[in-house]
């Protein structure tokens, strides 16, 4: 290490654990900072030092971009490393970092700036080559007539997205015309309310897609490499519970095609650290929907079929250092898959915080677990509901899959509801476990 000394980790739970593992590694020191909600978490009490930036609510806390800026300086650490959600895709946090003589770890500002804006980050991709969902190509206008006529145009089912949407939110599906200004304005709204910005755009409503994205990394001198693709369908309310790589059935002619297309636009952007482009696949067709200039939740399944470690790799790229690989070194071995175990009632979802009483986590060969629990660990109610991701590698998707259920089966998660009962459900879905389920499949299964 040539630049980092000292990393400050902006988030929580088990990806504030996962840096400070990558970091350690590395010999490169680190601040937790916290909410006072999070004092005893893994990570907190396992940090060099620690800085408590505010109170629970995550806009006096988490979100709180003067308060993490400062516990850099006051710890005299020298770069933020901001992990998903919270500060991770925001522009203004990536300058004001930058701007304060800090190392963002993650791309520019303007890249972000340029990729949190979907109508942007499409009209960039494709004119990179990228094939995208049929759709508005520009913010939505406010004349009823041309709106109508453009939906025409598309072919009804169509969506309206919220530009500045993520997380699932912002997003309505209109079936009918007579639908579509309300569905626009009501959009508008959400979309203003959630993000601070009510421009919305319009695509074609794919009926029956899956959700593929590949993991790209790309140092500061112009070395871009893939790393193959994720299915990540299994999803409900747009959010994703499991994800797996490769996706079943792509082949290694559409991996190499689609992968090298994603190379070239990043190298053309200047992208740098890591990314995810998101893609809609669809009677044999990928359609680019959007890129996460971010380490994602689901990162562990490609470390686990490449053998590279993506934090570490994001570390070693903020330092300056160029990739090890080239394309022709990345291969992919065997099969692994993630699911995500959220602390929530598995029937009807509402998030379930408590206390965790005891916690066994399953082991054995190819089992990893990323998690933030301990037997004694309360989960707050401020937060995302994840507790642990579980992920299985094996040689074929059927023995990872056989893995995931004994791994499934020995979870102990005593004082609090989770999902485990439905991660169980799915594993032994016949559907799920012939491969290649499309978005809607697991809202049809719950009859959502
Ligand atoms: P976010 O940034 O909120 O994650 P995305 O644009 O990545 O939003 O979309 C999230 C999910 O919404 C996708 O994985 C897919 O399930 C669904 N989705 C998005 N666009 C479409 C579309 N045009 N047709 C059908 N489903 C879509």
């Amino acid at each position: 290490m040539t630049t980092l000394r000292k990393v400050v980790i902006a988030n929580r739970g088990e990806i504030a654990l996962r840096v400070l593992r990558a970091c350690r590694e590395l010999g490169i020191g680190t601040v937790a900072v916290h909410s006072t909600a999070d004092r005893q978490q893994t990570h907190v009490l396992l940090a060099d030092e620690s800085v408590c930036i505010g109170p629970p609510p995550s806009s006096a806390s988490y979100l709180n971009m003067p308060a993490i800026i400062s516990a850099a300086e006051v710890t005299d650490a020298n770069a933020i490393h901001p992990g998903y959600g919270f500060l991770a895709e925001n522009a203004d946090f990536a300058e004001g970092v930058e701007q304060s003589g800090f190392v963002f770890i993650g791309p520019k500002p303007e890249t972000i700036r340029a990729m949190g804006d979907k109508i942007s980050a499409k009209e960039t991709m494709k004119r990179l080559g990228l094939p995208c969902v049929p759709g508005s190509d520009r913010a939505m206008g406010r004349d009823p007539g041309q709106n109508l006529a453009l939906a025409r145009d598309i072919g009804f089912p169509v969506m309206i997205k919220a530009a500045h949407g993520g997380g699932g939110r912002g997003m309505r599906v209109v079936h009918q015309e007579s639908a579509l200004e309300d569905a626009i304005s009501l959009t508008r709204q959400e979309s203003d309310a959630a993000f601070g910005d009510a421009t919305v755009y319009m695509e074609k409503y794919l009926a029956g897609p899956r959700h593929i994205e590949f993991q790209v990394l790309a140092d500061h001198h112009g070395n871009v490499i893939h790393l193959g693709e994720r299915d990540c369908s299994m999803q409900r309310r747009h959010q994703k519970i499991i994800e797996e790589s490769p996706a079943p059935g792509i082949t290694t002619q559409q991996r190499d095609e689609i992968g090298q297309i994603c190379v070239e636009a990043c190298r053309e952007i200047e992208y740098r650290g890591a990314g995810t482009l998101e893609f809609l696949y669809e009677n044999g067709g990928f359609y680019f929907i959007e890129m996460n200039t971010r380490i994602q939740v689901e990162h562990p399944v490609t470390e686990m079929i490449t053998g590279i470690d993506l934090v570490r790799t994001q570390l070693l790229i903020a330092d300056g250092e160029a990739l090890p690989w080239q394309q022709k070194d990345i291969t992919l071995r065997g099969h692994a898959i993630e699911c995500r175990l959220n602390a929530e009632d598995p029937e009807k979802f509402i998030p379930a915080p408590g206390t965790v009483t005891r916690w066994h986590p399953p082991g054995g060969p190819g089992v990893r677990v990323d998690s933030h629990l301990y037997s004694g660990y309360t989960v707050p109610p401020y937060y995302d509901s994840l507790i642990a991701k579980l992920i299985t590698h094996a040689e074929t998707r059927d023995l990872a899959l056989a893995r995931m259920r004994s791994a499934l089966s020995e979870v102990v998660v005593d004082g609090i509801h989770t999902n485990v009962p439905l991660l169980q459900d799915l594993c032994d879905d016949s559907r799920f476990v012939d491969g290649a389920i499309e978005i809607h499949y697991l809202e049809k299964r719950l009859g959502l």
